[in-house]
């Protein structure tokens, strides 16, 4: 049992995967869930751990490890991002996994919920390597993956490009006539590959989304108001872009390189095209530089973790001044934190709603394949809001008639229509 290896190896291990757990058994209590189906929903379906050889442009050949974890598909097939970076591991992956259920499940799509990637700094290798490495774990995942079984998208380090790969790979190891029916065994794929217009920006809009419609529930004007980014990747950048539209004010970003800080406003465009060019942001000489321990405590009104998970800890929840955490990032805030952040009377997005709107556009990917059609901008970001708005208001409404966190609120959702799936079909055989 998940939890069981959590208790076994102790502080020192909890991690996401405990987080997560916490988070879990919190909404199954609130919600009496069915200690049947408790039992089903606290652990992965499938664990796939794959070792493979890929050739470097040096000659030298590297073993690489990935994974792939599948946590449960009682609504549809498996469903979740690959991620490349140093801290994936079969406990990161589980963790996502099971927020991606839980993210779903929530936004009431036919899907699942699975996590994976590939222990790696992407930085350390060239484009060809990251294409050879990237192929050959598509095809150690092999029949593992599949468009009507578990469909990966983009997630941490890993873009639309990762995808085509990813394509390319899947289709080129099938026969002849299955080849050009898996176009949506990847989603987030650039558009002339098969992606849809849209997602690029869908993970990013969403957030944004879910801060303008708190901003009405709270009748406040989001023209003005300040706002700190952690992470400036495709979800930062794109929730940045749209709150500057609405003429909110990025005034402090942090990614790996450090914490750049201007009071006066940081141009978001402005700012991309620095990274574009200059590979991060370091070195961007229109903001001042901080102490990286003293971002969330940025005096702001709105901060969006959009980077790696466990960012917001005891050690800096108690600073925090910002009136909602908009969590772009998977599970950015951990459960120590989470106390003290509602002691503060803080709104927390949580992230299953917060960055649903990039599951929610991969699903429009996956139809217009599946369905062999093609929508415009206008029409995907129109149904984006439409569904955002509707998870919004039922975590909102369930949250204030239970008297629960929001977080909760949104965990008894998914977690109750998981429950319903498991009632009314029985357990095989
Ligand atoms: N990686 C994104 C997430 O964490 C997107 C997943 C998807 O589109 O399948 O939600």
């Amino acid at each position: 049992m998940i939890s069981e290896t959590i208790k076994k190896d102790g502080p020192a291990r909890q991690g996401m995967l405990a987080n997560v757990m916490r988070q879990f058994e919190h909404a199954a209590d609130s919600i009496e869930l069915n200690p049947n189906i408790r039992k089903i929903l606290a652990i992965t379906n499938n664990e796939l751990v794959v070792h493979f050889p890929v050739k470097m442009d040096s000659g030298e050949i590297e073993v690489f490890t990935g994974y792939r974890v599948q946590h449960n598909n009682a609504l549809g097939p498996y469903k979740g991002g690959l991620r490349y970076h140093p801290t994936v591991d079969l406990d990161a992956a589980r963790a996502l996994a099971m927020w991606m259920t839980w993210k779903t499940a929530l936004a009431g799509l036919p899907y699942g919920g699975a996590k994976g990637g590939i222990q790696i700094d992407p930085k350390k290798y060239s484009n060809a390597e990251l294409e050879r490495i990237t192929r050959r774990f598509t095809y150690a995942l092999g029949d593992n993956i599949g468009p009507e079984l578990d469909i990966p998208a983009p997630d941490v380090n890993t873009n639309s490009q990762t995808m085509a790969w990813i394509l390319d790979t899947y289709m080129s190891t099938r026969t002849p006539n299955e080849r050009s029916k898996n176009l949506h065994v990847v989603t987030g794929k650039p558009i002339g590959a098969g992606g849809s217009e849209g997602r690029d920006r869908a993970t990013g809009f969403g957030v944004f989304l879910t801060v303008k419609f708190w901003a009405e529930k709270e009748k406040l004007d989001l023209k003005g108001k300040t706002f700190i980014v952690q992470g400036f990747g495709n979800v930062g950048y794109w929730a940045s872009w749209f709150l500057e539209k609405e003429g909110a004010k990025l005034i402090a970003v942090q990614d790996v390189t450090g914490t750049y800080y201007n009071k006066e406003g940081i141009p978001v465009d402005e700012l991309n095209d620095y990274q574009k060019s200059a590979g991060s942001l370091e070195g961007y000489n229109n903001a001042a530089l901080m102490a990286n321990d003293k971002f969330f405590a940025t005096d702001c009104d709105i901060c969006i973790p959009a980077a790696l998970g466990n960012q917001i800890t005891a050690s800096n929840a108690h600073d925090i001044k910002a009136k909602v955490i908009a969590e772009g990032a998977n599970g950015p805030t951990d459960i120590d934190a989470e106390e003290v952040l509602l002691q503060k009377d803080i709104t927390i997005i949580p992230d299953i709603l917060c960055n649903s709107g990039g599951v929610i556009g991969s699903y429009f990917e996956w139809l217009q394949n599946r369905n062999g059609e093609i929508w415009t901008m206008d029409e995907v970001m129109e149904k984006l809001e439409k569904k955002l708005k509707t998870s919004f208001d039922r975590v909102m409404n369930l949250s204030q008639e239970r008297g629960v966190d929001t977080r909760t609120a949104a965990f008894m959702i998914a977690i109750e229509r998981l429950e319903q799936a498991y009632i009314q079909r029985g357990i095989f055989p």
